[in-house]
This record gives structure tokens, sequence and C-alpha cells, in this order.
């Protein structure tokens, strides 16, 4: 027993050594390598709160403690040729979804107004689809036009795979910001979507940049990857120098691809957020869709251990958190 105790004690010991200098190299302005990430990951139950109050340290003193809030509409809903098999969007499984055209100028608009009234700071045009038609993109060119004289909202935008001359137009109407997400690693990409790569997501991010756009990038936990994909999608994002991160939850809509695939206990979720904040220190880690029925009571956890930034509103196909709650959330635990 004596032996045990001793054994637990050095143990716990070398576990608060290891969090404890990855701490310390990245508050110094040093990166993890993917070993020390694999490292944290490995780090039993036991330090699980030491974890996410360093990610939480390491948020404070890399990226602030400012929360940024970003609302995005469905402005085309449905319908798409894709076959992500998380997204109830898609044409190839059978989820109950809206199926609509683009929306008008006064519908986006709406929706903007009503957002800024609220605090948020960035607004997003979201449209279903691989990419965007010819026709779509003049309307939605207009539309941003419209909400840069009307608003004060820095504007981002997500219309799927573009290339350069389609970013350079975004860019030219006023969007600061391409979201574009790379859904998981790309090791585990082919168990997830068929009808298009990761290459293409990449490139996509690539062309976004040259355009002097920045880039809001992240994916989606528990599709059933492992947790080194997890970090395998940090450290690709690491790489291509991502500035806005969305961490989703599957949400196994009835009837997409995924449907009834169980989620992560919370605590699993919690500590890949903490370890994206290390691998990612500056970031702005945002809290996206699915958290509310993953994460459920545990929700502010998730501010303790890294986040900085959420998206708040409402999710493409699903409601989102009621923004006045989010609001308080972030106050309770003492964030801007
Ligand atoms: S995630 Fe985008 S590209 Fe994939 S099916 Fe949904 S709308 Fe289509």
């Amino acid at each position: 027993m004596a032996g045990e105790e001793r054994f637990t004690e050095k143990e716990a010991g070398h576990t608060s050594h290891i969090l404890d200098s990855l701490e310390k190299k990245v508050l110094d302005g040093a990166g993890i390598s993917r070993e020390e990430a694999i490292q944290l990951s490995r780090l039993g139950d036991a330090t699980l709160y030491r974890l996410f109050a360093a990610a939480g340290n390491i948020r404070d003193v890399r990226a602030g403690k400012c929360i940024d809030l970003c609302s995005i509409i469905n402005a085309k809903s449905g319908g798409c040729s894709e076959d992500c098999k998380f997204c109830a969007q898609s044409s190839h499984y059978h989820a109950k979804v809206e199926i609509y055209g683009l929306l008008s100028i006064e519908e986006v608009l709406e929706r903007a107004h009503q957002m800024e009234s609220l605090g948020v700071k960035r607004f997003s045009i979201v449209i279903s689809g691989r990419g965007i038609g010819k026709k779509d993109l003049e309307r939605v060119l207009e539309i941003y036009r419209c909400l840069n004289r009307e608003t004060n909202l820095k504007l981002c935008a997500s219309l799927g795979i573009i290339d350069r001359q389609v970013a350079d137009k975004l860019k030219a109407v006023g969007v600061s910001m391409y979201h574009h997400n790379l859904e998981t690693a790309e090791s585990y990409f082919p168990h997830i979507c068929t009808t298009h790569s990761y290459v293409e997501r990449v490139e996509t991010i690539r062309a976004a940049q040259e355009a002097g756009l920045e880039v809001c990038s992240g994916g989606i936990i528990s599709m059933g990857e492992t947790m080194d994909q997890r970090l395998e999608l940090a450290f690709t994002l690491r790489e291509l120098g991502i500035k806005s991160v969305p961490v989703n939850i599957l949400n196994p809509i009835k009837g997409t691809g995924l449907e009834g695939r169980e989620i992560l206990p919370p605590l699993e979720i919690l500590k890949t957020i903490a370890i994206f904040r290390f691998i990612l220190p500056g970031a702005m880690l945002r809290f996206a869709g699915g958290r509310e029925n993953a994460l459920r009571q545990l929700q502010a956890l998730g501010y303790i251990a890294g986040i900085n930034a959420s998206l708040i509103g409402g999710y493409l196909t699903t409601p989102g958190a009621d923004i006045g709650q989010e609001l308080q959330m972030i106050r309770d635990v003492g964030l801007e």
C-alpha cells in the first residue's frame, strides 16, 4: 500500500512537471510539438482541472480576456450536392431541413441589424453547397455592399470552395474574413466526405489568404476520430496560420450520415479544447455548434479551459444558446 502511494505521488509529480513546463513554454511564446501535445492528451483525469486552468491562463496571457462574438445567417439552405456525413443540408441523406434559395437583401439586413444591436461584432453569410454559382455570387456581393454601408459589423463569408478570383471580389466589397472549416484531420476526412478532397479545402484557405482575407477554420469533434486525429487537425490549422478556430461538437441529427453516433463525454471534449489552446495560444478559439447538447451544464468550463470566441444567435440548421444567458456566462467566469 505504502509502495502504491509512493508510486502515485511520483506519478503525480511527473504529471505536474509536464504540465507546468509546457504551460511555461507556451507563456514564454514558444510552440509545443506534436509529441508534447500527445503527452498532454495522455495526462490522467486527476490532472484535468489543472490542465483547464493552465489553458485558461495561456488564453489570458497570449490572447486576452475579451470574447469575440460572431453570428451567421443561413442565407441559402439545403439541397447540397456533397456527402458530408455530419451535415443536415446534404442531399445524400434524409435529414429534415428547410430548403430555400438565396435570401433577399432585406432579410439578411434585418438579421444583421438585430445581431449588431445585441453586441455582436462579426457577421457571416453562409450558403449551402460545394461552392457558389455566378448568379448567386453577384447577389451575395450586392448584399455585402449593402451590409458595409448600413452596419458597422466586421463581415465574414462562408460560401464553400472558392478560388482566388472569388476571394478577391469578396475582399473588394468589404469582407475581412473567410470561413472554411477543415472539418477534421486529413487522415480521417475520407470517412466523413467523399465528394471533395481535403486538398480542395486547403486550397480554398490558401486562395482566401492570398487575397488578403483572414481565415476562420476549424472542425467538428466527436465524429469518430481519435484524440491524435484531433491534434492532427489543430497542428494543420497552426501550419496554415489560422487565427479563428471554430470548435463544433457533433450534433448527430436524425437523417444525417452520423445519426445516432455517440457523443464524447464532456470532459474529453473540454480536454480537447484545452490542448487546442496550448497548440494555438493566440487564436480565437471559438465555441460553435453542438456544445449545448454535448457539454450541457459544463459549458462555462469551456471558457475556463481556453475558449475566447463564440458563435451565438443560432447555427445553420439548429437553434443556439440564449444570447442573454451566454453573455451572463461570459461575465460570470470573469471574461469580457
Ligand atoms: S457541409 Fe457544406 S459542402 Fe458539406 S454537405 Fe453540408 S452544405 Fe454541403
